[in-house]
């Protein structure tokens, strides 16, 4: 059976080479085994036959039962043709069209035989017409293998134009479903489809294709979105595991002088609960002899940079080194000033390396790390270079994941044969079913909870005819000795575009707050790092009063004395890069604003984000309403956007299924970590089977 379904897709009656490199080119279907799990992404109610006095404008499909009485060639337009047929039944009549395939379509259509059409319905002038429709004898239509829910398959508009209607399919699977038998191995084991009631994987395949009704295809859908997402699971558990197992990491044994010297003398805040819980966590994972893996989530401003400090000297305590990947200069440079003045007491030796590194002070960096005398290294994708190799690096902190790559992730593995412990830091808070299904292998740390005395931001929504008001605020707080961003959308399609509105932003601001009384900062993703450099700067010593900027201020950076984040045309931001932002105020002790000025056209997702934010400071709850408008792909940016290629559940719908399905992997995997059992027979021989198929793995590290 198995070998069956291995079976290449033109060999399939009624395919054939034409169409089976279609179907390899536009759905990736190769064998018989890929049509079988090409799920239908709608369904529609063919229970239901109209009779043409019924029909109204554009509903959704209706079919009819009738016969064609006449077919002829019409002109329009310029040495244009369109093939016109009447179709009558006992309440009336009605125009059938084609714009194409006349010649094939006109022999092929059979006159005064009944026959039942169908397709979408629109209205011209008082006749009623259906373009491009199916049509099928009656005595075809009674005998075909048909359910009451037609299944309606993805498809593409090569597809389409190439003949392979969503019929064209449906009789491929009819004959697949044939030529098989229908008969397909079961792939959980009996004591799991018994408990939760699924139904058995045949029935499952034959409801989700041919559902016999709403019910059948409901417990179809069920089975097999629990499948899905109970095998993804127990991948990610098992990998989890076997690194924990397998994968050797340093132990750091002991917490040594380093950090105890810190933490008793130098320690500039008290540590709140959730920082001292998290370093904890990451203290005994580091501490074990294997690799830790951690994703450490916290909100923005929720202290993530000391836990990275403080799990460095663990490291350095049991003679490592460590270092700190940001996705941007600015970011690490920031950190670099950050953790130097954290740590300036302490005696350790800390470097910075990013592109713009001169060659003199690369040698040396290169060189102390070799001989170990550097202790920590700061910087950006310039430490994945083959040039930078530590003596021995211990534990590797990656700030802002979202921007690297997994592949980006595990090269700093190769450099080292034992691989350094991994933390990685985030401030995008993401929900827990997604972090559920592409982290499942990360262990997960939370700081929850915002170090004290913190006001939290208020948040209005204000239209651009009311900005002489938001201005007049501007003023009175920069009167107070404020500093104020003003954020201007940079998205990559209308990059030119979007420089011009931030260059009239920037000349109108300056018109409005004009020299001496005023200074106007401006940063953006053109100008060259020495100048952003600059910039930055001056606004952080506070010489500047606003910062005139794009989207590189987005993460991580930390004045504390701005206090007011205004953005420019807020219906063009996503809700996490909106919270992003307004991480940027609020880090001091006074009272911090976040004005989002949109025009008055507004989609109603455009209303509900601003009314998220306006409503909300938690990073969580905004990530979750994120997650409902937007589905997990974009969610990740557009470099892992279709990470998760899942086939029928839907991480967001399905996610009371998700959070079963793992619940059972980890109980069944606690029980029987390598599926030795013989109750998990079928367990394992699908599993092995999954895993050498990569395509749907793929996401995985
Ligand atoms: P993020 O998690 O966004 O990286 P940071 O580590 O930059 O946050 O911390 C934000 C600000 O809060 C910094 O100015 C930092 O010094 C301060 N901070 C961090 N932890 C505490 C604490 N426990 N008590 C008081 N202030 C803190
Ligand atoms: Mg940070």
């Amino acid at each position: 059976m198995a070998n069956l379904l291995e079976t290449p897709i033109e060999y399939l009656k009624g395919v054939g080479p034409n169409r089976g490199t279609l179907l390899r080119k536009e759905l990736g279907i190769h064998k018989y085994g890929h049509l079988l799990n090409f799920f239908p992404n709608r369904y529609i109610d063919r229970t239901r036959y109209y009779k043409i006095n019924e029909l109204q404008n554009n509903v959704a499909e209706v079919q009819i039962i009738g016969k064609i009485i006449n077919v002829k060639t019409v002109a329009f337009g310029k040495n244009q043709k369109r093939l016109v047929a009447t179709f009558v039944d006992d309440t009336g009549q009605m125009e059938l069209v084609w714009f194409q395939g006349h010649k094939w379509i006109r022999e092929s259509l059979k006159l005064n035989e009944m026959c039942v059409i169908f397709g979408k319905c629109t209205s011209f002038g008082n006749t009623f017409n259906m373009a491009h429709p199916e049509i099928e004898l009656m005595t075809e239509h009674e005998q075909s293998l048909r359910s009451a829910m037609q299944p309606v398959y993805p498809s593409t508009e090569t597809l389409a134009n190439r003949g392979i209607s969503n019929r064209v399919i449906n009789k491929m699977m009819q004959q697949l479903f044939l030529e098989t038998q229908a008969q397909f191995a079961e792939t959980l084991p009996e004591y799991l489809t018994a408990e939760l009631k699924l139904i058995p994987k045949n029935a499952a395949l034959f409801n989700i294709h041919f559902p016999k009704s709403v019910e059948a295809l409901a417990k179809a859908q069920y089975r097999l979105k629990f499948e899905e997402l109970f095998y993804i699971q127990l991948q990610l558990i098992t990998k989890n595991l076997i690194r924990k197992h397998k994968i050797k990491g340093h132990p750091f044994t002991k917490v040594g002088d380093y950090f105890n010297d810190f933490f008793k003398n130098h320690l500039p805040f008290e540590l709140t609960n959730a920082q001292k819980r998290v370093i904890k966590e990451i203290r005994i994972d580091m501490g074990s002899n294997a690799q830790m893996n951690r994703l450490l989530q916290g909100d923005v401003g929720s202290g993530k940079t000391i836990v990275a400090l403080m799990s460095m000297l663990i490291a350095l305590d049991n003679g490592f080194q460590s270092c700190l990947m940001a996705p941007t200069e600015i970011l690490a440079n920031q950190h670099y000033n950050g953790l130097s003045e954290l740590a300036k007491e302490l005696n350790i030796n800390i470097r910075i390396l990013t592109g713009s590194t001169k060659i003199a002070a690369r040698r040396i960096i290169h060189e102390e790390l070799e001989n170990g005398t550097l202790h920590i290294l700061i910087g950006t994708h310039a430490l994945l270079e083959d040039k930078v190799k530590f003596q021995n690096l211990g534990l590797a902190v990656i700030d802002e994941q979202h921007r690297f790559g997994v592949e980006q992730r595990s090269k700093l593995w190769k450099k080292n044969e034992i691989p350094p412990h991994i933390l990685v830091m985030t401030a995008t808070p993401i929900p827990r079913t997604l972090a559920m299904s592409l982290y499942g292998d990360l262990d997960i740390s939370v700081i929850d909870e915002l170090p004290p005395g913190r006001k939290p931001i208020q948040t209005v929504h204000r239209f651009d005819s009311n900005r002489l008001k938001v201005w007049k605020f501007i003023r009175d707080e920069i009167a107070i000795g404020r500093q104020i961003y003003i954020v201007y959308p940079l998205i990559q399609e209308s990059e030119k575009m979007d420089y011009k509105d931030l260059m009239d932003g920037y000349e109108s601001i300056s018109r409005d707050f004009p020299l001496p009384e005023y200074s106007i900062s401006i940063l953006h993703g053109k100008m060259k790092p020495a100048d952003k450099h600059t910039e930055m700067k001056r606004f952080s010593e506070g010489k500047t009063n606003i910062m005139v900027a794009t989207t590189v201020i987005e993460v991580g950076v930390n004045i504390p004395n701005a206090s007011v984040m205004i953005i420019e045309s807020a219906e063009r931001f996503g809700l996490s890069q909106l919270h992003q932002l307004r991480g940027r105020v609020g880090r001091g002790a006074e009272q911090s604003y976040c004005i989002l000025m949109t025009s008055h056209k507004l989609s109603a997702d455009s209303k509900t984000r601003m009314e998220t934010m306006v409503k909300t400071n938690d990073g969580f709850e905004i990530a979750e309403v994120d997650l409902k408008l937007r589905g997990p792909g974009d969610l990740m940016g557009t470099q892992q956007s279709g990470v998760l290629n899942l086939q029928i559940a839907d991480i967001v719908r399905d996610r009371d299924i998700l959070i079963l399905a793992r619940n059972y992997a980890l109980k069944i995997l606690k029980d029987d970590a390598s599926m030795q059992k013989t109750e998990n027979t079928i367990l394992r021989a699908t599993y092995i089977e999954l895993n050498k198929k990569k395509n749907i793995w793929n996401y995985i590290s």
